[in-house]
Formats: C-alpha cells, sequence, structure tokens
C-alpha cells in the first residue's frame, strides 16, 4: 500500500471535551454569514450547514452531504432512544476545508482550535480537511458529526474509547440510491469492502491480529487520551462499541447504558450492567478481533463458553455450519488420546458461468474444498 494511502486511513480528530462547555451550542447564523461575505460555498441541510472552498463540481457528491448528514442525525437518535422530532432545531456548522487558509482569513478556524490531522469537532461545529474519496470524505463528515451530536445533545464524557468507536459505528455506512434519492443504510460492520472505501478498519485488524499485537478489551478500554490516535485505536476502539453494540450477550444492556449518562465514569458503570463478566467479554472480543471480516453477523457468530463434561466412550456430535464456533459440550483431559472423525457436506456459495449462463453450488467436505 503506498504510503499516502496509509496516511488517508487515520482519522487524527481531535474533541473537546469540556464539561463547562459541553451542551452549549455555538449559534450557527454569524458562521453562516462569515462564510458567506468570505466567498465560501454554503450547502444547507436541515441539521447541517456546511461551508466549504471546494469549487463545485458535478457527481462529487459534495452536494448531497447535507442530505446523507440529516439522514445520518435520525439513525443516531435511534441509537440513543431520542426522537428526532423533539431535536428538529438542532444545527451544526462544518468546514469542508481544501485550503485551510481561507478559513482562518474568513475568521471560520482560529487559534483555539489545536491543530489536526482529518478532523476536529468543538460542540456543534466541526472542521474537516478534504477527501479525494467520496465514500471516505462521508465517513469523516459523520464521524465529525456524531461528535458534535453527542458532545452537545448526550453531553458525553465518556473515555476515549467510546468517543471514538461510537463515532465511528454510527458513522459507518453505505449508500444506496434508490428511485433516484440517495438512502444512507448503517452498518455497523461494514457487508463489503466497496461499500467503506479507503476505511480499512477489519484490514488494519486482521493486520495486529497476525503481527501478534492485537489488543486485549481491557487494553481497548484504558486507551489514553489524546489527540494523537492511531488508526490501530480507532480500529479497535470502534471493535469494541460494535461488539457491545452487536453481540447477543451485551446489546440490550449496553443500549441502556449508552442511554443513560456518557460520563467519565463510564467503563465503571459497563462493569455494572446486568450479567456482566470481564473474562468472558475478553474472550468474546478475542474471538471478535481474531475472525472479523465484511459482513459479520454477531447473532450467528456467538459463542457458548460453558465448560464441557469429560468424554465417556464416543460422542456424536452435529455441527449448524450455518454458524460459527461451536461448543461440543466435551472437555478433554490434557496428555490423552483421541480420535475425531467428520463426515457430511455443506454448501458454501456457488459460482456462475455468465457464458454458458450456469450455476454451480460450491458444497465442501470434512477435508476442505477445491474450486478446481
Ligand atoms: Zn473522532
Amino acid at each position: 500500500m503506498p504510503a499516502g494511502l496509509v496516511a488517508g486511513l487515520i482519522i487524527v480528530a481531535g474533541l473537546v471535551t469540556s464539561p463547562e462547555s459541553a451542551g452549549q451550542l455555538v449559534p450557527v447564523e454569524p458562521l453562516v454569514a462569515r462564510a458567506r461575505r468570505a466567498g465560501l460555498r454554503v450547502l444547507a441541510g436541515r441539521h447541517l450547514i456546511l461551508a466549504t472552498d471546494r469549487p463545485a463540481r458535478e457527481g462529487d457528491g459534495v452536494e448531497d452531504l447535507p442530505a446523507v448528514f440529516d439522514q445520518a442525525f435520525e439513525v443516531w437518535c435511534g441509537h440513543y432512544g431520542m426522537r428526532p422530532a423533539d431535536h428538529a432545531d438542532w444545527r451544526c456548522f462544518g468546514c469542508l476545508m481544501a485550503d485551510r487558509e481561507r478559513f482562518r482569513a474568513a475568521g471560520l478556524l482560529d487559534d483555539t482550535v489545536p491543530p489536526f490531522v482529518n478532523g476536529f469537532c468543538d460542540r456543534n461545529r466541526f472542521w474537516l480537511v478534504d477527501q479525494s474519496n467520496p465514500a471516505y470524505r462521508r465517513h469523516l463528515l459523520l464521524h465529525e458529526g456524531v461528535h458534535a451530536f453527542t458532545l452537545t445533545l448526550r453531553r458525553l464524557a465518556t473515555p476515549v474509547w467510546y468517543n471514538e468507536g461510537v463515532a465511528e459505528l454510527l458513522a459507518t455506512h453505505r449508500l444506496d440510491s434508490d428511485g433516484g434519492g440517495l438512502r444512507l443504510v448503517p452498518t455497523p460492520v461494514p457487508d463489503r469492502p466497496e461499500d467503506v472505501e479507503q476505511l480499512g478498519r477489519i484490514e488494519e485488524i486482521g493486520k495486529l491480529r497476525e503481527a501478534g499485537r492485537a489488543p486485549s478489551l481491557v487494553e481497548v478500554l484504558g486507551l489514553p487520551v489524546g489527540n494523537h490516535g492511531s488508526i490501530a485505536d480507532y480500529a479497535t476502539s470502534w471493535a469494541a462499541v460494535a461488539l457491545l453494540a452487536g453481540h447477543p450477550r451485551y446489546a440490550a444492556a449496553f443500549a441502556d447504558l449508552e442511554r443513560g449518562r456518557l460520563d467519565p465514569d463510564f467503563n465503571r458503570r459497563l462493569a455494572g450492567i446486568p450479567g456482566w463478566d470481564a473474562e468472558l467479554a475478553a474472550r468474546d472480543f478475542d474471538a471478535f478481533t481474531a475472525d472479523i471480516d465484511y459482513g459479520w453477523d454477531f447473532e450467528r457468530m456467538a459463542i457458548d463458553w460453558s465448560p464441557g463434561q469429560p468424554l465417556a466412550g464416543s460422542r456424536e456430535i452435529a455441527v449448524d455450519a450455518s454458524r460459527g464456533w461451536q461448543n461440543s459440550g466435551i472437555r478433554l483431559a490434557a496428555g490423552g488420546r483421541w480420535a475425531m472423525a467428520a463426515s457430511g457436506r455443506v454448501g458454501v456459495g456457488s459460482v456462475t458461468d455468465h457464458a454458458g449462463g450456469t450455476t454451480t453450488p460450491l458444497e465442501s467436505e470434512p477435508d476442505g474444498i477445491s474450486l478446481q
């Protein structure tokens, strides 16, 4: 991968979370006036006013961003059990910047904003460095949008892993165009790499795992505060929030937790949710990051870790090929010898010969499959 692309993957994004200013909205109108005076393009939706120095360009998707943001706003409200109608007047002001100096000159980027690589959020304002890839630009815009939403409407002041993890979770989406309109489809775990170009989180976790550097859940929950998170930090924070929000063992209790106070005590209250078992959660997180892939289905991949019984004589076990790792119910003592045999067939997909118009199902036997 060229170095430039690696740099493009990093969402180094700052966040202002001082408790005094959290929740207070910055008035948007004066900012809009400044942007117009400076000759910037101003794109307005219901919840987002976006000022940009990007010249208008057919097909770059920039003009769709406020409408995409408004759809995302409804998703975020749903995530936190809020009614969008109760927050119909909530607005944030974003700067999509090709040249930061133009925004400085316009009085829209002052020295209170610390240096940042890709994005920065302060209450209901955010700044975003323009990206060449439309999908990745949209992702970063929504990432900063989630910060603006949670900082103001939820007064978020949680540990870093949750701040960044939930921003990543609620920003991940694909865009469907049906009937001429654009439809934002939230995908907490993306279905296909083509839906999230340049995001690279699943690949990053795979690389960490291969290198033996995948962090434990405890390490992720303890991520230190700082403006210069690495892509590994974003990827693993996302993985932690995705697991807790998606895994059937945690999803309901975690949703309740998220709808409560998002304060610095969040980790302690996580440990207090009904049925929380830190050791089990650590194993679930390791299992998730070990096998993570596009289209992950938490329901089917949930593992029953309960201990088995010693094996006396032979046993036959049925394996459900539509699920992930399964509990045999058997416990084997170290040092013994056992024989294991498997039989059966499983469908793993199909290949279509478009020229001949035929579709051949692909099946595997216990020894594996050969595509020839
Ligand atoms: Zn962020």
